[in-house]
């Protein structure tokens, strides 16, 4: 057996251990913070180098989805907000997942499932509440038309507020690559209005 490696995906420290053999592709395990791969003898260097974080997001990515759906009960909320509708759609299963990052959710009608992007797990409810609304009002209007947009508003008044939030996290995403060192180190601490806060003498804070 090689020598374990130790690879950063993520943010997450796996300890890593590759096995020539006598496979066709690329192949990984995980078991807690431990990776196996099994690549094929002849697999350049640079071939591993690039799929192996690949593979270990995928895998560090439904390993997650798996520990935020088992512990959550998501769907009592979930069909909360599904009642506040003239015509509940209805809702038997929530799947929060970690791989359709540039949605925040999706419905379908027909498996009556609601997914929702994982990160809204970690919002405030009244957030993924309104992420839910919005993906159960596309079963009475397709687009974003003024229809849709009344009937969301009146399902679920916060809708607007929560859109402006949720602009404001994306917002934030894209333009973290680009802003200046100093920039992100003032967002690394949580901002606010100061209002709560009596008063100094040079009115700062
Ligand atoms: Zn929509």
């Amino acid at each position: 057996m090689p020598a374990p490696t130790t690879i950063s995906v993520d943010g997450v420290t796996l300890t890593l251990t590759v096995e020539r053999k006598r496979v066709r592709n690329i192949n990984a395990r995980l078991r807690g913070t431990q990776l196996f791969v099994s690549a094929p003898l002849h697999a350049a260097q640079r071939q591993l180098d690039t799929a192996i974080p690949d593979l270990a997001r995928r895998l560090i990515r439904r390993v997650r989805a798996q520990e935020i759906n088992a512990q959550d009960d998501a769907l009592a909320l979930v069909q909360e907000v599904a009642k506040r509708f003239p015509t509940p759609p209805q809702v038997e299963q929530v799947q929060f997942v970690t791989t359709q990052e540039s949605r925040w959710g999706s419905y379908s009608a027909v498996t009556r499932t609601i997914r929702l992007n994982a990160v809204l797990r970690a919002m405030p409810d009244w957030v993924l509440k309104a992420v839910v609304a919005h993906e159960l009002a596309h079963v009475f209007h397709l687009n974003h038309s003024s229809a849709f947009k009344q009937l969301l508003r009146r399902v679920y008044p916060d809708t607007d507020r929560a859109d402006m939030f949720l602009s404001g996290v994306s917002w934030l995403v894209q333009q973290w690559e680009h802003l200046p060192p100093v920039e992100r180190g003032l967002l690394t601490r949580a901002a606010s209005y100061g209002e709560e806060m009596p008063a100094s003498e040079d009115g700062d804070g």
